[in-house]
């Protein structure tokens, strides 16, 4: 504590801070070769529609499992990577898995099926992205359409003329477009309707406790009517329970993601997930 020592001791670091920094180090040099060594894996979380009561598709969540350190979460290690200038082979690993399983899934017949993949403002800002993205669909010969790209809406606030042509050509190459944990970041509403976007994602820290705060019931009623009225779509974050779910069918929320409807599952779940919840189409 830097007050104990008096008005001449310089005392940068409290214990607290100095594990924290050594722990961040040793992550951060454990990271760089987290992908050589297989550490790193992709869960799925299933997507539902509220109007067509079925499944709609998944979003890729990046997990870091290390041998000694255990589990990590990506809160904590998405963040170290961007400082260290890995997010973007960490991105385009996670890019090229999603599309991978993707692929297997509109091969087995799940045509409707889309693949939600979150893009770090990073990768945002990265001017090779949509040929990187272009390149893994081509080689995969995946329609772009199946694929739904999340960005924040920190990535876009920084620049938004550029923001604006970066969702605008990732449009154009027929991919979707979704502004993850809406209500959290700083954007301005004025550029909503600039940014050709597909859907909303509201914000867990809004669901929650939306059947209780009558705040979070005001701050979700009004982004699904501006959703509806901007023509966009919204899905909600973390919905754990029945009432929720019913809570926000009432409210004309169009999709749902969360615990109730299933937790984020590893590939051969999430496939046991889907064969139970969709019929394939015949494969000609
Ligand atoms: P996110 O994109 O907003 O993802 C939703 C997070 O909420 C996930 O946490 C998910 O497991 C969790 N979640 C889902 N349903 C529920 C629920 O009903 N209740 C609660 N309490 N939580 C729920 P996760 O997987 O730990 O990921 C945390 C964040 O890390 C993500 O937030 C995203 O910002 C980031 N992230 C994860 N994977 C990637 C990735 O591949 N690339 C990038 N750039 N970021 C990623
Ligand atoms: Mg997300
Ligand atoms: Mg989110
Ligand atoms: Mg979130």
């Amino acid at each position: 504590k830097a007050k104990e020592g008096g008005r001449n001791d310089y005392c940068f670091f409290t214990p607290d801070m100095q594990s924290q920094f050594n722990r961040s180090l040793q992550l951060e040099n454990a990271l760089r070769f987290a992908i050589e060594r297989n550490q790193l894996h992709l869960v799925y979380q299933p997507q539902y529609s509220l109007h067509q009561q079925q499944l709609t598709g998944f979003e890729a969540l990046l997990r870091w499992q290390h041998p000694e350190l255990g589990f990590i979460s990506p809160a904590e290690f998405i963040p170290l990577a961007e400082q260290a200038g890995m997010m973007q082979s960490i991105g385009e690993w996670v890019l090229i898995s999603a599309i991978q399983q993707q692929k297997l899934w509109h091969q087995a017949g799940f045509n409707s099926l889309v693949m939600a993949i979150n893009l770090s403002p990073i990768q945002f800002k990265q001017t090779d992205l949509l040929d990187i993205i272009q390149a893994h669909l081509q080689l995969a010969r995946l329609d772009p359409s199946s694929i739904e790209l999340e960005i924040t809406e920190s990535a876009m606030v920084e620049d938004a003329e550029q923001a604006i042509k970066t969702i605008q050509a990732m449009r154009q190459l027929g991919m979707r477009v979704a502004i993850d944990d809406f209500g959290t970041g700083y954007s301005s509403l004025s550029y909503l309707k600039r940014f050709k976007l597909n859907k909303l994602k509201i914000d867990q820290s809004f669901v929650r406790d939306l059947l209780t705060d009558k705040d979070d019931l005001a701050i979700v009623t009004a982004i699904i009517r501006m959703a509806q009225s901007l023509g966009l779509k919204t899905i909600a974050e973390g919905v754990e329970t029945a009432e929720h779910q019913q809570l926000l069918a009432t409210l004309g929320c169009d999709d749902i993601q969360g615990y109730h409807y299933g937790r984020p599952m590893l590939a051969e779940s999430a496939t046991d997930f889907l064969q139970q919840h969709l019929t394939p189409q015949a494969i000609p």
